[in-house]
């Protein structure tokens, strides 16, 4: 991996100038999200530049609502975002909305039809559409473009007293109809849409556009480094245009590339519609790209923040392997999960020379690389159960694991050897009959006997029955969105498997927002669906990387 911390990115360079220079004793960048929908790893790249960026260098970090568009616009979105940053580990120095602005965005606008720079145009949006001209061509001016400043006043006066039905008119900027950039065709500041907002209720019937909007709140809010992705760079003429002409406070817009992760999407348009038809449980289904849905599956904000220094700041967009999400959450989770031990297809050991009914608890650690997180106790029986792929009955050489005659250690418990196969009619094995070394104890192991194997295993008489949810790639293809036809055509059917568990009894302790790994399998995570006695895990991701590895076998089949 690239040691990407110690580098400085593109914009740390920028700002450590601005610094060093002295245009700014320190700097404010904002997180600015619509809330249309909930946050997903795409964004957390975003907050984690901004909010970053103010931990490394003097200066603060707004989160701005950018609530411009009162159609697709929800509370419940604002408050996921809001829990959704502060669980990444970053906090605010203000809450802001552009809807703050409205009143102050109206002043601007009449600050620019004083001043001749904007007018009120009759035309509809097509007839704006078809005379916007071409790259190569200009386009044409409205008729309504040289209206005195008085008439423009007015009309926009009752455009905002909702005289007008929607769509009949816009406010749109007096630029240049044969500009070289088409978004400086006169674009459009302000349009009628006599429609409810969630937080200014009905008191406007005419709403900013997106660039009306977003580099006069900057500015309002003194913002230094306003950082968006490159599909504004074409905005950011019109950015510095609006300020300048308004005299107001210099924001500078600087762009990064976007970062989407293959094998999903990450867009909340599309997000939404695989909540609306019920694709997925919900925004927070653990196979969402959803901040939210990562959290449900087990990540770890440790773990999102270093993908996010990992993949870095980039000018260019590519395609980032969810492989490396999986890796940084492994990373996290080695130092943190509790160990515990699950058996997902059982097979019964009966120890033959072991005392019935001894109640015989072995110690073992929680996390041996973190020796502060202790030891449990586990019940250990003359019954066992093991993995059903722990053991072959003709095994090759080398298999280390349990086969007749063959001995393994059972996991902070003792050395057994198998001594008889035992199989039911159909000719599938039902129990295997073992003896146990009693002088092998971990530990305290005075039995001479050296084994490469150490399985897990639970005791039959203490196993909880437990449900667990193993979740596959959402998609089949790596780049859903850029497939021919509709990137629903790609969903991977067998995205979710439900499988049952023998857990050791420890887990029923097990709280939400605890991390464990089911030892040899991989890190697993309560899930909030679990109630009643009714246990629940989520596999946040395997233990190695199956999928990479079944890649590269098929690739070498092939
Ligand atoms: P979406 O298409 O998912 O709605 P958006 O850009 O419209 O994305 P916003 O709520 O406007 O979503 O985004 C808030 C901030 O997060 C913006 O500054 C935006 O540039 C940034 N952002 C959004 N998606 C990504 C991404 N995939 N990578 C990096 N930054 C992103
Ligand atoms: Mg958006």
């Amino acid at each position: 991996m690239p040691a990407e911390e110690t580098s400085l990115n593109f914009i740390e360079e920028i700002i450590e100038q601005d610094l060093k220079n002295g245009k700014y004793k320190s700097i404010v960048t904002r997180f600015p999200p619509e809330p249309n929908g909930y946050l997903h790893i795409g964004h957390a790249s975003s907050i984690c530049l901004n909010f970053g960026l103010t931990k490394k260098f003097p200066g603060y970090t707004n989160l701005r609502f950018d609530d411009t568009n009162p159609m697709t616009e929800e509370t419940e979105y604002v408050e996921s975002i809001k829990e959704d940053v502060r669980w990444l580990g970053f906090e605010w120095k203000n809450e802001r909305y552009a809807s703050d602005y409205f009143d102050q965005l109206y002043e601007f606008a009449l600050t620019l039809i004083q001043k001749g720079l904007a007018y009120v145009d009759d035309s509809s949006s097509e007839m704006i559409a078809n005379r916007k001209g071409t790259p190569t061509e200009p386009g044409k001016e409205s008729a309504d473009r040289n209206r005195s400043v008085e008439e423009n006043l007015d009309l926009f006066k009752r455009m905002k007293a909702g005289e007008f039905p929607d769509g009949s008119r816009t406010l749109r900027a007096r630029i240049d109809m044969a500009h070289h950039n088409m978004l400086m065709r006169d674009p459009v500041l302000y349009r009628i849409k006599h429609a409810h907002h969630h937080r200014t209720g009905d008191k406007w019937c005419i709403y900013p556009m997106y660039d009306m909007a977003h580099g006069q709140s900057d500015s309002i809010e003194n913002v230094t480094h306003s950082i968006c992705t490159l599909e504004f760079v074409p905005h950011r003429e019109l950015y510095d245009w609006l300020i300048k002409n308004l005299e107001i406070y210099p924001s500078h817009q600087y762009e990064f590339a976007r970062r989407n992760i293959n094998y999903t999407v990450t867009s909340k348009r599309k997000l939404l519609q695989l909540v609306n038809e019920k694709y997925v449980t919900g925004w927070d289904d653990p196979r969402m790209p959803t901040i939210s849905g990562l959290r449900r599956r087990g990540f770890t904000p440790e773990s999102i923040r270093d993908f996010c220094d990992r993949i870095g700041v980039a000018k260019r967009e590519n395609l980032v392997d969810v492989g490396l999400l999986e890796f940084c959450v492994r990373e996290h989770l080695n130092k943190v999960a509790l160990r515990r031990m699950v058996v997902f297809d059982p097979v019964k050991v009966i120890i033959t020379n072991y005392q019935e009914n001894h109640n015989e608890k072995v110690k073992s650690e929680n996390n041996p690389e973190d020796v502060s997180s202790g030891a449990r106790e586990i019940p250990f029986g003359k019954e066992i159960y093991i993995e059903r792929d722990d053991f072959m009955e003709n095994p090759p050489k080398k298999y280390f694991r349990l086969a007749p005659g063959q001995m393994v250690r059972l996991k902070s418990a003792y050395i057994i050897k198998c001594d008889e196969v035992i199989k039911d009619a159909g000719g599938r094995i039902s129990e295997l009959h073992c003896s146990y070394l009693p002088d092998s104890h971990s530990g305290h192991d005075t039995s001479g006997v050296k084994v490469k194997g150490t399985l897990h295993w639970v005791s039959v008489n203490d196993a909880v029955e437990v449900e667990v949810r193993e979740y596959d790639r959402l998609f089949k293809v790596e780049d859903p969105a850029s497939e021919a036809g509709d990137f629903k055509d790609y969903i991977n059917e067998n995205s979710l498997k439900i499988v049952k568990g023998y857990a050791e009894p420890s887990l029923l302790s097990a709280a939400l927002g605890e991390h464990f790994q089911f030892l040899r399998k991989g890190y697993y995570c309560l899930d909030k669906d679990s109630d009643n006695g009714k246990f629940i895990f989520n596999r946040t991701v395997t233990l190695k990387d199956v999928w990479a590895k079944e890649q590269q076998k098929t690739s070498v089949q092939k």
